[in-house]
């Protein structure tokens, strides 16, 4: 690494926010592990290595692709795409022994038929909209269609499940999309249709709608320690750092600018560095004269706009700070945090766009857990 940027994934923090979600569930419930989109920035792999061994009882992934890494790379436990995948695809999920979620019967059909040909029964995951407006039919809409599911002699309906659009906002809408799930599964129940597992629940399903978890729970988020809602007193922790180094520092007079657009100008003589990671890095340019970082033992403004490869930042009279000093743009040291919540703040978006959006050039720097 010559430039000086790279993401450090505590593998003990991940390990511990999943035992801390085995503690909100019943033991009997599952736990399908979100490591969809490079386990939402951190690494796939290391991720998915740290939590088959803490004992994840599913993988949730999305896309076929990303399943086939899992198993490339040895995670031998069962793995659920939460996408649909084109028709022509469906052969994938019988060689590599992967769960599809099923939202239509012309994609059932097909892997019926490839199962018929290597004669195996596939377990698969049936989603129904209850309020997201995405992916799977609209409830009161899917009674015949999972009526024609059922017909497949290869296929095994294994799950069945839904996604919560508003479950930070909306308590009253997430607790009917419940109820109507509650029933839904009890009506085809009552026609002899009837699935091992039963899921809605994400981070904020897990940590506060205890009724929401039926036998099995997707968290995403939480792994990762954050928190989907600034509400939640539970003590996840934070697995992602982001570190650069200072690249370059130099005294201005009162009045210059500095960085595009001259949105910064100095109110008195100061001192500007200038750090090795921009928005092509995914340290998004929304953070332009927002953000803060942390070199040393305290907390510095971002100066003018974030470039493609470098931001600026305010180091006032400090004479103790200088090239090669570490800068955390994400992380927490001496006290000191800067969360991925905090970015997402500044930024006008969510955390999950934070993470997922860190660019995969980036190294990721790996601490595994003791024992
Ligand atoms: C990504 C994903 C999750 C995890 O969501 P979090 O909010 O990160 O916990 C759960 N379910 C589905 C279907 C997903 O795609």
């Amino acid at each position: 690494m010559i430039r000086p940027l790279w993401i450090e994934v505590d593998l003990g923090a991940l390990k511990s926010n999943f035992q801390t979600i085995r503690k909100l569930v019943e033991p009997k419930t599952k736990i399908v592990v979100t490591v969809k989109q490079s386990a939402y920035g951190h690494g796939m792999i290391p991720v998915a290595q740290t939590l088959a061994a803490a004992g994840a009882d599913f993988f949730g992934v999305g896309s076929i692709e990303e399943a086939i890494q899992l198993r490339e790379n040895k995670i031998k436990q069962p793995i659920l795409t939460l996408s649909a995948v084109f028709d022509k695809f469906a052969e994938y999920f019988i060689r590599y022994n992967v769960r599809p979620t099923v939202v239509d019967l012309s994609f059932a059909a097909r892997l019926n038929k490839e199962a018929a040909k290597k004669k195996r029964i596939v377990p698969v995951h049936v989603k129904v909209d209850t309020g997201m407006g995405r992916l799977g039919l609209y409830y009161s809409d899917a009674y015949d269609f999972i009526y024609e599911l059922a017909k497949f002699k290869n296929l095994y309906l294994e799950g069945i499940y839904t996604h919560f659009p508003a479950a930070d906002t909306e308590r009253e809408f997430t607790n009917s999309q419940i109820d109507t799930f509650n029933k839904f599964i009890k009506e085809l129940e009552e026609k002899g249709i009837t699935f091992k597992f039963h899921h809605c629940a994400n981070s904020i399903g897990i940590v506060d709608y205890p009724e929401s978890h039926f036998n099995m729970v997707r968290p995403g988020l939480i792994l990762y320690g954050i928190k989907p809602s600034a509400k939640i007193n539970l003590s996840f922790k934070p697995v992602l750092s982001l570190k650069s180094k200072i690249i370059f520092v130099k005294q201005i007079k009162k009045g210059m600018g500095v960085s595009y657009a001259r949105v910064y100008v100095a109110k008195k003589p100061t001192q500007i560095a200038t750090v090795a990671a921009g928005y092509a890095d995914g340290y998004p340019w929304a953070l332009s004269n927002r953000a803060k970082v942390t070199i040393k033992d305290s907390y510095f403004p971002l100066a003018g706009r974030v470039c493609m490869d470098h931001i600026m930042v305010d180091i006032g009279s400090r004479n103790d700070i200088k090239v090669g000093d570490e800068v955390v743009l994400i992380g927490q040291k001496k006290g000191l945090k800067i969360s991925a919540e905090d970015l997402a703040q500044w930024a006008g978006t969510i955390p999950y766009e934070i993470v997922s959006g860190l660019s995969s050039h980036i190294p990721r720097v790996y601490k595994h857990p003791r024992g």
